[in-house]
Parts: C-alpha cells; structure tokens; sequence
C-alpha cells in the first residue's frame, strides 16, 4: 500500500520519501492487517487499558512489525478527547517514572505522551482559559515540566504528540459566518508547538485544523455561489486551503521545512 502511494508520487513527477502509519490502532489484529498489507508504520494505542495490559499488548504489536520491518509508535498517559472511535473525558498525564520501563520492555520506537493535548476542536472549556488584552482566551500551558522530565529519563527517545491543533479562530469565525455552529472552539496556540518541536518531540499530529480549513472554505463557496452544484468547484477550493494550512505548519509552526 505504502509501496503503490510511493509509485503514484513517482508518476505525478514528485520525488519524495512517503510513509504509510496508521494511526490509533486499536488491537494487534488491526496492526498485524496494515502490517501485512504494507504499511510503514503502526500506532498501537493501548494508553487506555490498565499499564502492564498496555505494556503486553504494545509488546506483541512491536515483536510482529520489526520482525516485518515495520515501526511501532505506543501510548502512555491519556488524552482528554475525541477523535473518531477514540475517547476520554478527562486527560492522565504521562508518569515519568514509568518511561524507561515501557520503552525497555515494550522496544517501541516513538511513543506519544500526554502533557496537556487533546484531540478535536475543543481542546479546552472557556473557564479553564484567561482573557489576554486583545480579548481572545488563552489555554493553560501545555506540561512541559512534565516533558522535560520525560526526556530525563530518556535522552534523546522520539516522542509524539496528538492532538495538537490550534483550531485556528479565523476559520472558526469563517464556519460560523456562513451557516456553522462551532461554540468555544479552543486549541494550543502555535507557540507551544514551536517549543516543543524543538524538544525531543518528533512527531506532532495535527488533524482538527485541517478539517476546520476544508470545512470553511466549502461553506464559503456554498454560501457565495448557492447555485454551485459541482462537488469539484468545492472540494478543489478546500483542497487549495488544506494545503496552504499544511505548508504554514511545515514552514513556520514545526521547522520540518526541507527535511524529509
Ligand atoms: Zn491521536
């Protein structure tokens, strides 16, 4: 699969590395199937069962793919939160103390870890955030206590976070102008983000953004041009602003610009 998503790159002419990760699995069946059909790399997300549960199952996950050549990416701490099948209420901090022995016996190679992130658009409740001069709520910070004592205990380990968009308030603002119903969408701000992409942190996922930019720029053209029936004169738009998004994160946000 990874291997067909390399051809067609190849034949629109772009030479670049591509990989193929799935994300959240949920059960070694899940991974052992994209395994078998060719992905690069898996995320067995067991953060939510009890620890030495996660520990056998990330294990059994890790033994299967580096026997296929495959990455594992696990899960310690849980994140506040829904994204697709997964969800939780409230966040569990990533333990330091408990790193060095997940990594140890589990041999993951990145493990994504909970320091104040959360996946979707509401990352935080009004109450939790204060006003700053401009009038716009500001989030608590993100522990980043809690990360450094994480890359104490092991220097130099990748470390991944989800949930890490900054639900962007013009295209809040964008949704809720032409039709949409958004109500206290809240996200990190960028500049956390840039710190912690200089950490040891790796991997930053960044997904409710992009459906926030596709989703305003479709409700815009909807709403400009109410006649406009063809799915392409759309989706082309919104695929434009997804890209634009993705380029300002890559360039300005992340410093993975050129380094692919
Ligand atoms: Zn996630």
């Amino acid at each position: 699969m990874a291997q067909g998503a390399v051809e067609y790159a190849k034949e629109l002419g772009k030479n670049i590395p591509i990989t193929l990760h799935l994300d959240h699995g949920d059960s070694f069946e899940l991974c052992k199937s994209c395994i078998d059909m060719g992905f690069s790399s898996v995320m067995i997300d067991g953060s939510h069962l009890p620890y030495e549960e996660n520990v056998a199952l990330t294990k059994k996950v890790v033994e299967y793919a580096h026997a296929h050549d495959v990455t594992v990416e696990g899960e310690l701490g849980v994140l506040a939160g829904v994204e697709d099948e997964v969800s939780a209420e409230h966040h569990t901090y990533t333990e330091p103390d408990q790193v060095i022995d997940f990594v140890t016996r589990t041999g993951v190679d990145s493990l994504a870890i909970s320091i104040g992130t959360s996946h979707g658009a509401n990352k935080f409740k009004p109450e939790q955030c204060t006003l700053n001069a401009d009038g716009v709520l500001v989030p608590p910070p993100l522990r980043f206590d809690i990360l450094e004592e994480i890359e104490r205990r092991i220097p130099g380990f990748p470390i991944v976070l989800h949930g890490a968009s900054s639900v962007p308030q013009q295209y809040v603002e964008m949704i809720n102008k032409y039709g949409g119903a958004l109500k206290d969408a809240i996200g990190i701000p960028e500049e956390q983000l840039r710190k912690a992409a200089k950490s040891a942190v790796c991997k930053i996922n960044i997904d409710s953004d992009g459906r926030l930019a596709m989703t305003a720029e479709v409700r815009r053209v909807m709403h400009d041009k109410p006649g406009e029936f063809d799915p392409r004169k759309y989706l082309g738009p919104a695929r434009d602003e997804l890209k634009k998004l993705y380029m300002h994160k890559v360039q300005n946000v992340l410093g993975s610009e050129n380094r692919a």
